[in-house]
C-alpha cells in the first residue's frame, strides 16, 4: 500500500490538536502572529476611514468604543459571539457597519470600506496563517518522505 497523501485524521501542524476550520485561525502557538493580523486590520481599517476623515487616529473615540469590543477583535473559537474568525469568513456585525456609516453617512461608501476592510483581514490571514501552515505541512511530508 502507498502511504496516504493527505490524512484526514491528522492533526495541527503547530500543536497536533484535531484541526478544524476555527483551529486553524485559533492554534495557541500561533498567538503573536494573530495579534499582528488583528492588529493590522485595525490599522487598515483607520486608514480606510481617513479617507473620509482625514484627521481620524485610532484615539477617535467611536474607534475605542469599537475596538474595545471583547470579542470582535479576539481569535477565539466562540459558538454564538462574532469573533475576528467571522472577519476572516468574510462576515461583519451590523453594529460594525453602523459604526463606519457613522463616518461616512453614505451607503455606497460604507460598504466599499467595509469591503475593503474584509479584502485586507482576508489577505493578511491567509499570508500569514494559511500560507504559513500550508508549507509546514508541504516540510513535514517531505520529511516523511511523500512527495506529491
Ligand atoms: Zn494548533
Amino acid at each position: 500500500m502507498s502511504p496516504h497523501l493527505y490524512d484526514m485524521t491528522r492533526g495541527c501542524i503547530w500543536c497536533s490538536a484535531v484541526e478544524s476550520f476555527e483551529h486553524i485561525w485559533t492554534c495557541p502557538r500561533k498567538v503573536s502572529i494573530q495579534q499582528q493580523i488583528i492588529s493590522s486590520s485595525k490599522q487598515h481599517l483607520v486608514q480606510c476611514l481617513s479617507v473620509v476623515c482625514p484627521t481620524i487616529n485610532s484615539q477617535h473615540p467611536s474607534l475605542i468604543h469599537l475596538f474595545v469590543h471583547n470579542t470582535w477583535w479576539s481569535l477565539v473559537y466562540h459558538p454564538s459571539q462574532f469573533t475576528f474568525v467571522n472577519f476572516i469568513k468574510g462576515l461583519l456585525p451590523t453594529a460594525f457597519v453602523s459604526i463606519v456609516h457613522t463616518f461616512t453617512h453614505n451607503n455606497q461608501l460604507t460598504a466599499e470600506i467595509c469591503l475593503n476592510f474584509l479584502h485586507e483581514v482576508f489577505i493578511t490571514s491567509q499570508q500569514l496563517l494559511w500560507l504559513s501552515r500550508c508549507s509546514a505541512l508541504i516540510d513535514q511530508d517531505q520529511s516523511k518522505g511523500i512527495t506529491r
